[in-house]
């Protein structure tokens, strides 16, 4: 039966989730506060399937990623774009120890089909290798901020969003729906990002907002790889790079700081010519990260019309297309939530 909703918010989470409930032939409607300090348009959408100081996978990667990369590509058929970059990441390891882990890491078996060993990488004669380095292969960068500008477009071709802050007062809560702005919905799903703390529903789940920070610089070498150091290095195309992103979990406001600029700039002049390198920007916005590190997802505990698809931390690019279908499975089809993801873990 076709369901109609209304999402508020829409960062990569609230697209990919009314991208997934329009292909499945129901109605949205979003409400955006002009995508004021939105993380996904600062983030560089990367996915890396191995990550962490310990070198693991990635939370079911094995899934999560060949779906996300299907997602990507049919979306980027529909709007006639290239949204889908895959980029393997040269992860510089710093001294005898940091290579022994990784060896020994990467030899699992499970971990084998993400690392590629002995390629031919001659442009890294740029690089000043501190000690030697590993590769990354099946790590894409995907233009999230691009995916959002042009599902935009189309929901204000075909006058499905409001762009205001939502107004939790004027919710009327009916039998079995909802109403806001005198249109009734099957319910209203929050994708607020790391302004849920903000929901008076839903800011009882913890979060763990973390502040990050990026530049975009442009140097005269290409590279055709991302290095990734404390932050990353990652090529945009024509000279551009997006170089980040920090960590920091006092500081709340989405301004851009001298502290950070200047840490990162510090890290890579030492890395890369430091004359060649000019900054062009400098952004900064919160993650919605959480204290498990896992997702929110489901419904609120006494109104079963008002649901939440949060909480994507440092991975929302990776998880955001298989969770978001399994989320529509959970709303139109009754099907159950993986427990992990379940915000009802926290009741
Ligand atoms: C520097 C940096 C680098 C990052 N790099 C990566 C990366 O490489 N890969 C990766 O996977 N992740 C990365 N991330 C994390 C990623 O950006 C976030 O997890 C993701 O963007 C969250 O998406 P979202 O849709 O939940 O929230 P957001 O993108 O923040 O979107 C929320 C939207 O909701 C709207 N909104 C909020 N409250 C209201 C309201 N009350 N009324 C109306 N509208 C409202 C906002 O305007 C916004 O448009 C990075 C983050 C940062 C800061």
């Amino acid at each position: 039966m076709k369901k109609s909703y209304l999402i508020v918010g829409q960062g990569i989470a609230g697209s990919c989730l009314g991208l997934q409930l329009e292909n499945q032939g129901h109605n949205v409607n979003f409400i955006d506060n002009h995508h004021q300090n939105a993380a996904s348009l600062v983030a560089a959408g990367l996915i890396n399937p191995i990550t962490g100081k310990r070198i693991v996978k990635s939370w079911n990667v094995d899934i999560l990623l060949p779906y996300a990369i299907n997602f990507y590509h049919k979306i980027a058929q529909d709007f006639q774009v290239n949204l889908v970059y895959p980029l393997n990441i040269i992860r510089l390891l710093h001294n005898q120890m940091e290579e022994n882990d990784w060896e020994s890491r990467t030899s699992i078996d499970d971990l084998k089909a993400y690392v590629v060993e002995n390629e031919e990488n001659n442009w890294l004669k740029n690089i000043k290798i501190p000690f030697s380095y590993g590769e990354i292969t099946q790590s894409y960068r995907i233009d999230i901020g691009l995916l959002i500008k042009n599902y935009k477009n189309k929901l204000i071709h075909n006058n499905q969003i409001q762009f205001h802050p939502f107004d939790f007062q004027s919710i009327i809560f009916n039998n079995n729906s909802v109403a806001y702005q005198k249109k009734e919905y099957d319910g209203i799903i929050f994708c607020e990002g790391a302004q849920m703390s903000a929901n008076p529903f839903f800011n009882y789940l913890p979060l763990k907002p973390t502040k990050g920070e990026a530049l975009f610089v442009n140097y005269p070498f290409e590279f055709p790889k991302i290095i990734k150091n404390k932050t990353a290095f990652v090529p945009l195309g024509k000279n551009e790079y997006w170089i980040g992103g920090t960590n920091d979990w006092n500081d709340q406001n989405n301004e851009p700081t001298l502290e950070k600029q200047t840490l990162m700039q510090q890290e890579w002049h030492e890395l890369l010519y430091p004359n060649l390198f000019s900054i062009q920007n400098h952004r900064a916005a919160i993650r919605p990260a959480t204290k498990d590190r896992f997702p929110f997802l489901g419904k609120h505990p006494e109104h079963p019309n008002l649901f939440i698809f949060n909480g994507f931390g440092t991975k929302a690019t990776l998880l955001t297309p298989y969770l978001s279908n399994h989320f529509v499975d959970f709303l139109t089809k009754n099907t159950s939530l993986m427990q992990e993801v379940n915000c009802n873990r926290f009741n």
